[in-house]
């Protein structure tokens, strides 16, 4: 990927995002919160939503094609292997810490969790998804549909079995493989346009999101968002900062100001796919080589969240709580192992870990309909989570790329 002739597209980011932020802040006050959110939601929103759906469009191919190039241009298919099981590694240790964390920050709030009564109109009808569904539904029966609807999982299988298939091919893959990095650089140009655009859709999305939740949905929830808050910040400065310090030898500091234009855009997309474009940008000026961030940062995107694992387990103990279940410690050991798999399966798209969450739910007994109490306020979890996921797909990139380099 061509680095980004606009050099300022952080700070511009950043500015969409404060100016946004107050604008928003400022509608909320002046009309109320109903009638700016139906104000905003009806004429701001959708500036938003045209960004987000050319993103949208745009990722398909990327994630098809540059995982198929990552793996093409590593030029021999055990090379490929060791990535991937370094990779995979580095995403299952995180995720597994990362439950652990959203433990031990939800037992310890626990005592201050309210016991809610299941408001009117708080169902939620959950979509549970069983492990094995979970695990089937990885591999494609048709190379169309995944395309089609987007299966994140099942176009990296189709990525990957048609990049290995194209080194297997040797001279005869040879046209194949020099389309798909031709394709590849295309997309990669047109990427670059909407980007462009990116401060512009994240102040219309802050714009909305503001104007529309006010400080109202803080109310009796807050706990249970500052508990998953302080849990995405442990995250970040105990193993993020430990991993690049450690493995990639690169400061913490450093890592976190590159990351930042990626983690503001997440912040603001809750989409760690949507979000993949900026997240490969920055990934490039910290010099990450094109063959690692092109295989890791796609993978991650849609098999690594951190963020998501965390506020799964917060979630849960907190809606165990609400319900008066008090979970054991064997319960709370199916919660880490259920989150971990369950924040794989999550689509790294607005809304889909609490999607996920009826699988965490569902392993400990809580029924799923109480996602309800807290589905008001998702995206303010979202946000974190997301944000929080891609700077772990970016940390392994780094990390990856040193283990590589030193070779
Ligand atoms: N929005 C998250 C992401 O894209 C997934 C989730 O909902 O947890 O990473």
């Amino acid at each position: 990927m061509k680095k980004a002739k606009d050099l300022n597209l952080g700070v511009k980011i950043l500015i969409g995002l404060v100016l946004g932020i107050v604008i928003g802040g400022i509608l909320w006050a002046v009309m109320g919160a109903e009638a700016a959110g139906s104000f905003t939601a009806k004429y701001v929103k959708p500036f938003g939503d045209i960004f987000v759906n050319l993103l949208k469009f745009i990722v398909v191919p990327l994630v098809l094609l540059s995982i198929m190039d990552g793996v093409i241009s590593m030029g021999d298919i055990g090379k490929v292997g060791k990535i991937g099981w370094k990779t995979v590694a580095y995403f299952l240790v995180t995720t597994a810490i990362a439950c652990i964390i959203g433990l031990i920050v939800a037992n310890l709030f626990k005592g201050s969790f309210p016991m809610l009564e299941l408001a009117e109109g708080a169902a939620y009808e959950a979509k549970t998804s069983n492990l094995m569904d979970t695990i089937v539904n990885l591999f494609p029966n048709n190379a169309i549909t995944p395309m089609v609807n987007s299966s994140m999982l099942q176009i990296i299988v189709i990525a990957l079995l048609f990049g290995c298939g194209v080194l297997v091919a040797g001279e005869k893959g040879k046209i194949f493989g020099d389309f798909i990095s031709s394709f590849n650089e295309v997309t990669q140009r047109v990427m670059v346009f909407i980007l462009k655009v990116s401060p512009l859709g994240v102040f219309c999305l802050m714009v909305w999101v503001v104007a529309a939740q006010g400080p109202k949905i803080l109310g009796s929830l807050g706990l249970v968002l500052l508990a998953a808050y302080i849990g995405y910040a442990i995250h970040v400065v105990l193993v993020y900062s430990m991993s690049v310090k450690i493995f990639a030898k690169m400061s913490p500091m450093v890592f976190f100001k590159k990351i930042f234009p990626a983690a503001a855009f997440a912040f603001t997309s809750t989409s760690s796919v949507a979000t993949l474009p900026v997240t490969k940008e920055c990934c490039d000026e910290m010099d990450v080589q094109h063959e690692i961030s092109s295989f890791v940062l796609p993978l991650g995107a849609t098999v690594n969240m951190d963020g998501t694992a965390i506020y799964q387990c917060v979630a849960a103990i907190f809606l165990a709580k609400c319900v008066g279940i008090d979970l054991t410690v064997t319960q709370m050991i199916m919660i880490v192992i259920t989150a971990t798999l369950a924040s794989i399966g999550t689509a790294g798209t607005s809304g889909a870990g609490m999607i996920m969450l009826a699988m965490v739910l569902d392993a400990v007994g809580v029924p799923t309909t109480y996602i309800g109490i807290i589905y008001g306020i998702d995206r303010l979890f979202d946000m974190g989570r997301t944000a929080l996921n891609i700077v772990g797909d970016a940390s392994c990139a780094v990390c990856v790329n040193e283990w590589e380099s030193r070779k």
